[in-house]
């Protein structure tokens, strides 16, 4: 039997590979966005969960009704949550009490418990998400902490399944990969995986304005005067993951709010894919790069695409939303001149 599964964590990985015909079109290089939507907790995070609960088992760390705990409003949340369900442990998740209530509503519905904890205060004070987290973990028997940021597991999944995926995906074509980094997990994991099977290949990450990661790849240092709060989430970071292998990646790249935004909702209007605020954030990263580093008809481009547009309807779908931000108004009614520069 084909497309039949014991349960909802089968559909876990092998996702498609869509080219774009539209966004990149002054690109000369074959461009194909890596759909990680199509895990079925619709973003690359499945990925992480599955594997990194499947290690926890493996190691015997885990007994029914055990508890898994992250901090997370994310992707990484909603991911766990499903893992848990299927099989059966309990996930318990601290998230700052800026989290949207959808947001949490939508980890309820997936049988999470949820702690809401203050934004406001210091990474060490004791109800940080951080620290609430962290005793949790400690004082609950048979409980694992994912630390995701933190744990080689994370880049572990994407060295086992989305770099070989990849791989098979463009025959081993290949020539530049490129992704947000958060954790540095999807990119970097992936990389490890296709600069073993090609060392040209080049791995580029997308950073946001407003965090450390660039700068600290250019220069090993730690620029705090560069942290500043901006609205794309999910990417960039104020401290340095150890999930991001930085000698795997060749070039950093920066993208703003504003451009990420245009580009997501570009996206959206000419290829017919509702992806998320860093889908943008990726192909904006990509049409930067280009403008340094030309790229030549035979180049096969691989953009990861995390996850689901439907996350973000009352952001950057949301034209109320965008004249917000004092990005320009209605500009996908005209968005040819809004692209032209
Ligand atoms: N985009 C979105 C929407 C995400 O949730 C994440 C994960 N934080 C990323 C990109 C970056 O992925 P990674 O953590 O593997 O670098």
């Amino acid at each position: 039997m084909t497309n039949v599964y014991d349960n909802i964590l089968g559909l876990i990985g092998n996702t498609p590979l869509i080219k774009l015909n539209q966004v990149t079109k002054d690109i000369p290089a074959t461009v194909y966005a890596k759909l990680e939507s199509y895990n079925p907790g619709h973003s690359t995070k499945d990925r992480i969960a599955l594997h990194i609960i499947e290690s926890a088992e493996k190691k015997g760390l885990l007994k029914p009704d055990s508890v898994v705990v992250e901090t997370t409003s994310g992707n990484t949340g909603f991911s766990l949550a499903m893992v848990c369900i299927i099989k059966g442990y309990k996930c318990i998740l601290a998230v700052s009490d800026k989290t949207k209530p959808e947001k949490i509503a939508y980890l309820k519905a997936l049988g999470a418990t949820v702690f809401v904890c203050p934004a406001n205060v210091a990474a060490d004070d004791p109800r940080s998400y951080y620290e609430v987290a962290k005793r949790i973990a400690s004082e609950t028997p048979n409980s694992i902490y994912i630390n995701q940021y933190f744990n080689e597991l994370n880049i572990d999944a994407h060295y086992q399944t989305t770099g070989p995926e990849i791989w098979e995906q463009t025959q081993g074509k290949i020539t530049h990969l490129v992704a947000c980094t958060g954790t540095g997990g999807t990119l970097t994991g992936s990389a490890k995986y296709l600069k073993e099977q090609n060392p040209d290949i080049q791995i580029i990450g997308v950073d946001a304005d407003g965090s450390i990661l660039k700068t600290y790849h250019e220069t090993g240092k730690i620029d705090k005067t560069q942290i500043h709060p901006y609205q794309i989430e999910g990417m960039g970071k104020n401290l340095i993951p150890s999930a991001l292998l930085f000698e795997k990646v060749d070039r950093f790249i920066k993208v703003n709010d504003e451009m990420s935004a245009y580009r997501t909702r570009e996206i959206a209007l000419k290829e017919a894919i509702m992806g998320g605020y860093t889908t943008g954030a990726a192909v904006q990263g990509l049409i930067q790069y280009t403008n340094i580093n030309p790229l030549k008809e035979t180049d096969v481009v691989v953009v990861i695409f995390p996850d689901h547009g439907s996350r973000y309807i009352t952001k950057v779908y949301s034209d109320k939303w965008m004249a917000e931000q004092g990005f320009v108004n209605n500009c996908f009614h005209n968005y040819e001149e809004v692209f032209k520069t």
